[in-house]
């Protein structure tokens, strides 16, 4: 959008799934989503997060039309967590002396009085909570407004994209967005890409605010989160962090678990007194996450077809379980690696 927008460029989007789609290949769909960060201080992740931060915190405050909202967020924190995959993926999140606490709004340390049983410490701020129904479609739209073309395609080899500009002529550039298709991607096939399985199950019930804890005792990849979507988008029940599954399918066991840990932590889900029946189902998802060893890709290369055609690639893949909360960020590093590339391609 913002190569469209900011910066005139003539951009044709190629893409086999689009918003309206639910798929196991296209992640985007089936995220929360929120913006709880989790890079290290200092880290280009922790960059990427600020400034997305920044961006996410304006259209949930100025434009309601974008499916965001501003929730009051608590995070749970347990010791026998800490060497567990959940409690690794929450590592930074977790901390009272979290980076972040001068980022996100109203950062506070829970006192012991305001912990759920069990819990041995907490934290709680403002974020928000993303309608990705709304806001993957308005993103279509402001890329549209701003004069790119959208299209459906799959692409075979990175470098074939070149010829699949609208004005029917070789585009300058490709950018390489593709998640965790880039392990099979032809000319990337980045093979450091693995998939992380999530599980969710939306319900109409609203709990009033947005909690996670750092694990729970059904083991240490099955996750506790919840999120109440903004303008009727349901609320977000979690979850799991299943590495290396590639499984399309709800799993109806850890379905029940989810919703019972979700109303063991949070009982003003249900009528009081009442159980997981007296949760509304919407619809039950499975979505992957797209994780890549060393983190995300924003990178620039040159790329040779199978026509022995050379492009410039500008990667941007391997969002993991943060692909919304880095989405800014990483746009605007992309942007500059664009940029950079085709004042180099036009001095030649
Ligand atoms: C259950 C779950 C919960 C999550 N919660 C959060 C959260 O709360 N906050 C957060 O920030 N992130 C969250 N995430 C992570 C986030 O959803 C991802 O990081 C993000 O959606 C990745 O976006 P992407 O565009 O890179 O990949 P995708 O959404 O998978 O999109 C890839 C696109 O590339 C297209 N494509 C792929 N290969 C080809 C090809 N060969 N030819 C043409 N098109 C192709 C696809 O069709 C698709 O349009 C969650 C993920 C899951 C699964």
């Amino acid at each position: 959008m913002l190569l469209a927008r900011d910066h005139g460029h003539n951009v044709t989007i190629i893409a086999k799934h689009m918003p309206g789609d639910y798929d196991i290949e296209y992640a985007s769909p089936w995220a929360g989503a929120n913006s709880l960060p989790v890079g290290k201080p200092n880290s280009t992740q922790q960059t990427y997060e600020t400034v997305t931060w920044r961006e996410l915190e304006r259209l949930a405050r100025d434009h309601p039309e974008t499916g965001i909202h501003f929730q009051n967020n608590f995070i749970y924190r347990r010791e026998k967590d800490a060497n567990s995959p959940i409690g690794d993926w929450f590592r930074e999140l977790v901390r009272e002396d979290a980076w972040f606490k001068d980022v996100l709004p109203n950062f506070r340390i829970l006192p012991k009085n305001e912990l759920p049983p069990g819990m041995d410490g907490g934290t709680n701020f403002t974020t928000v909570c993303i309608n990705t129904a709304l806001y993957l479609p308005w993103l279509a739209s402001q890329c549209l407004k701003h004069g790119a073309k959208i299209r459906r395609g799959v692409v075979q080899h990175v470098a074939d994209a070149a010829d699949l500009h609208h004005s029917g002529k070789r585009a300058d550039l490709v950018v390489n967005a593709t998640g965790l298709s880039s392990l099979k991607l032809g000319g990337v096939e980045d093979t450091t890409m693995y998939p992380a399985r999530g599980q969710i199950t939306i319900v109409r019930n609203d709990p009033g605010i947005m909690a996670s804890t750092s694990g729970t005792d059904d083991g240490g990849d099955e996750a506790l989160y919840i999120m109440h979507r903004a303008a009727g988008g349901g609320t977000v029940l979690g979850g799991c962090l299943q590495v290396g599954n590639w499984e399309s399918q709800v799993d109806p066991n850890l379905a029940t678990r989810i919703m019972k840990r979700a109303v063991a932590l949070c009982p003003q889900l249900v009528p009081e007194g009442a159980g997981i029946e007296a949760l509304d189902i919407v619809r039950h998802g499975v979505g992957l996450r797209p994780m890549r060893k060393d983190g995300i890709r924003v990178e620039r290369e040159v790329i040779k077809g199978p026509d022995g055609k050379s492009v410039p690639v500008v990667h941007n893949y391997g969002h993991a379980g943060y692909g919304y909360q880095t989405a800014y960020g990483c746009s605007e590093a992309v942007v500059k690696l664009v940029d950079a590339a085709l004042q180099t391609k036009a001095k030649l």
